[in-house]
């Protein structure tokens, strides 16, 4: 991949996190415990920091570099999960990736974090938005609407995994925390790719 897409990409999804952490407090707060804005600001203002590097590295050594530093960078329950969806998104894309291998990769990623989190999709987590991001992509459709209206699915979902869980009943009418940053991460991913 050009290095300045590259770069642009990794930028645009870094920003858009950090732009939004205010929002994704405010969701954490509701059905967790409020942490998930600056955990993601924290993981992506270390990509940040480091944008020279990922920039010139292959795609797919990016990625994996990527998904490290937010293991170590982002914690709570997200950082663990969301760092193992870039690893292994590095792990399966070539450097100069076709939707093909977009959509393969994308859902091996996907089963990777399922089994990092023994969850699964409607269980009101990440997944819900990812999943639905992954599936437009391999029909033709535009991946950031299917997410963000993934993540708007979750409000009437009861929490069965994470934090969100131990609330039962009234996790119910909240937007999951981690689906929302996934669509704000899709958006980002897609409006770059559109002025390519
Ligand atoms: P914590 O819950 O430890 O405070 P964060 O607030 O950073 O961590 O992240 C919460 C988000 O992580 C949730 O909104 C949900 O999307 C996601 N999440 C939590 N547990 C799981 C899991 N087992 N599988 C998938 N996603 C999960
Ligand atoms: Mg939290």
């Amino acid at each position: 991949m050009d290095a300045s897409v590259q770069r642009d990409l990794i930028d645009a999804v870094a920003r858009r996190i950090v732009d939004h952490t205010e929002e994704l407090t405010q969701l954490d707060q509701a059905i967790g415990d409020g942490d998930h804005g600056l955990n993601m600001k924290r993981g992506a203002e270390a990509v940040l920091a480091e944008i020279d590097k990922h920039a010139a590295t292959p795609l797919p050594d990016a990625l994996q570099a990527i998904g490290m530093t937010l293991v170590m960078k982002v914690g709570g329950a997200s950082g663990p999960l969301f760092g193992t969806l870039f690893m292994a998104l590095g792990k399966e894309l070539p450097a100069d990736p076709s939707r093909g291998d977009i959509v393969r990769a994308f859902g091996a990623a996907i089963e990777a974090v399922k089994a990092r989190g023994k969850s699964d999709v409607g269980q009101k987590t990440m997944l819900d938005a990812l999943a639905p991001a992954r599936d437009a992509i391999a029909a033709g459709d535009d991946p950031a609407a299917a997410a963000q209206a993934a993540a708007m699915a979750t409000i009437p979902m009861k929490a069965v995994r994470g934090r969100a869980s131990f609330l039962g009943e009234r996790s119910i009418g909240h937007m999951d925390p981690g689906a929302r940053s996934s669509a704000l991460m899709m958006a980002a991913v897609c409006e770059v790719v559109e002025r390519v």
